[in-house]
């Protein structure tokens, strides 16, 4: 069991995950040996390239795939935000909120209220009543995190969130996803294949091998900052240039030259 502590209390710990795929032309090996921890409020970003295991490895912790070997300790609730946003385009965004709800039988007073809380607090009370399709990407991307936030998890899986939007969407939408996580005081695992994202938004980098993907080195982040942090203001950290190509090299010792 995971201990809870004062401190750096342990929410997720990831231990010696190895995961195979039986496919037409024999066994596939993706994962091997991943092991991790994840801290309460901490938000854990996992690079490698494309076609490694990275959403296997969120597919392992949320239980949606078992592996071949080694355990995922987990206390709470997992919400998962997938790539795409996966809104009902025939519900209104206030019944979009809450499917998740509905699912899990949790559809009390106290849950609506506190949906409702966080469409006001990020701006978007006055749109519970339209359809997805009147969105914006970004817009549609912070519902589909407020559904997930409705219950309660202890860890947020983003599995390539930001990835279906244009450049300046993007980092408009990865700072108020970074504050609602930070508000919300809730761990994270994000996967990208973005390192500059992954060093805006995260306190500590998973640096995987390619497929089967093991893990190549763990970079905590630590960024000179004036106030409070937010991926914008991340971006101009005098260290930024020095993980970004620390890790650039390390994914690229991975891949495979083809020119
Ligand atoms: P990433 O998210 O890093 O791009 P994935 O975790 O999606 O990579 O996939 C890792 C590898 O496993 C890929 O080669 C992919 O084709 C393969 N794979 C993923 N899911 C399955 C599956 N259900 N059956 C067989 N192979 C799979
Ligand atoms: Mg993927």
């Amino acid at each position: 069991m995971i201990k809870k502590g004062d401190l750096c209390v342990k929410v997720l710990d990831v231990k010696g995950i190895n995961m195979n795929f039986f496919t037409e032309d024999g066994e596939l090996e993706v994962l091997d040996n991943i092991s991790f921890t994840v801290n309460k409020g901490e938000i854990v970003a996992i690079v490698g390239p494309s076609g490694s295991g990275k959403t296997t490895i969120l597919n392992v912790i949320a239980k949606l795939l078992t592996p071949v070997s080694g355990e995922v300790e987990i206390n709470g609730e997992i919400g998962y935000m997938f790539q795409r946003d996966h809104l009902l385009e025939w519900r209104t965004i206030w019944h979009n909120l809450l499917i998740g709800l509905e699912i899990k039988h949790q559809k009390t007073p106290q849950q609506c209220e506190k949906v409702e809380n966080m469409l006001r607090k990020y701006q978007l009370y006055d749109f519970r009543n339209r359809y997805p399709k009147e969105l914006s990407g970004g817009m549609r991307q912070r519902i589909a995190l407020i559904r997930t936030l409705a219950i309660d998890p202890e860890v947020l899986l983003l599995d390539e969130p930001f990835s279906s939007l244009d450049y300046q969407t993007r980092l408009m939408v990865s700072d108020d996803v970074y504050k609602m996580i930070k508000n919300e005081n809730i761990a994270a695992i994000l996967v990208t294949h973005d390192i500059s994202e992954a060093i805006s938004m995260a306190d500590k980098i998973i640096v995987l091998t390619q497929r089967p993907a093991s893990i190549k080195n763990i970079h905590k982040i630590k960024l000179t900052i004036e106030g409070e942090k937010t991926p914008l203001k991340a971006r101009t950290a005098k260290e930024f240039r020095e993980y970004f190509d620390i890790i650039w090299k390390e994914l690229n010792d991975n891949e495979k030259k083809h020119y």
